[in-house]
């Protein structure tokens, strides 16, 4: 039985077996992964991490889809890998699903075509876990991946803070074309691989795995001093970056001038143009 689709609910099913080979390959995937997919949809996804994982835990909004032959019409619903929870991702208890699937002892990686309207929500709720995935491969609107990876050398509070926890890159462009309903954006796969320990410590920037190192930083940043930094800086994006941190953090303009100077930061600089660095620079010297 096909559901009539939700566009409130982003249901945009992918019907490309080179898009979703092409997802599954960019999370690395082993016999014994385990990992969460979010908005199973129809499960054109979900069969493939089957045939490829130890176990797959999904959550997915549409309880309409939990009807017998229309939910997840690619796969058994009875497959012991396979846990479904009919839920909000943003409402559920999190920590508690991650408990009952052993996913806290285990580690997980999430692969998942999120629903688009709600992707910074996720990376959010993602990178508040305590216990964080391994890896994040993720279709997302185009322009929303671009924008996590500043590609246009502007960053946002989003990227920054993807970019505080991992390392985003694109791994493919991926045409509107191969979706239906066709959507109005064109989309991205966008692999997020977070640092060891979830975090930026102390010269600690190693993957997850052996793979590529992040440059070193010198001195740990205080996490709640960077993000509250961060959000200040850009409450007016517009504005110059000092007169947010003035009005914000009431700090008088000389001593900022000042730090600045010290970070080789042009007093006019905008808050889109700091990289992660100097953000992490600026915390220091202010906190
Ligand atoms: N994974 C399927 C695919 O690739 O064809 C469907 C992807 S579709 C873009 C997004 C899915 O997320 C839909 O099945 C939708 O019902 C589900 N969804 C929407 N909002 C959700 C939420 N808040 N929590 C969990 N699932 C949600």
């Amino acid at each position: 039985m096909k559901i009539i689709k939700k566009k409130s609910l982003g249901q945009n099913f992918l019907r490309d077996e080179g898009v979703l080979d092409k997802i599954i390959s960019a999370g690395e995937l082993s016999s014994k992964d385990n990992v969460l997919e979010i908005g199973p949809g129809e499960g054109a996804l979900t069969s493939k991490l089957l045939e490829k994982v130890d176990k797959v835990v999904a959550v997915e909004k549409d309880s309409r889809l939990e009807d017998a032959g229309s939910v997840l019409q690619n796969v058994q619903t009875d497959n012991k890998n396979l846990k479904i929870y009919f839920e909000d991702i943003l409402d559920v208890n999190f920590p508690k699903i991650l408990k009952k699937n052993s996913f806290d002892k285990k580690g997980y990686k999430v692969i998942a075509n999120i629903p688009y309207y709600i992707t910074g929500k996720i990376i959010r709720l993602l990178f508040e876990q305590e216990t964080k995935p391994e890896l994040i491969v993720l279709l997302v609107q185009k322009e929303v991946a671009e924008r996590i990876c500043a590609l246009k050398g502007r960053e946002s509070i989003l990227s920054l803070s993807v970019k505080y926890f991992a390392q985003p890159e694109i791994v493919d462009y991926v045409s509107r074309e191969v979706f239906e309903p066709v959507p109005k954006v064109d989309s991205a796969i966008l692999k997020i691989i977070p640092f060891k320990n979830g975090t930026r410590k102390a010269g600690l920037l190693e993957r997850s795995d052996s793979g590529v190192k992040s440059p070193a930083f010198s001195e740990l940043t205080n996490e709640q001093d960077f993000f509250k930094l961060v959000k200040v800086g850009f409450s007016s994006p517009r504005k110059v970056l000092i007169n947010n941190l003035k009005n914000g953090l009431q700090l008088d303009r000389s001593s900022l001038e000042q730090i600045f100077k010290k970070l080789q930061l042009n007093p006019t600089i905008r808050a889109e143009k700091l990289t992660l660095h100097q953000w992490q620079s600026l915390a220091e010297e202010i906190f």
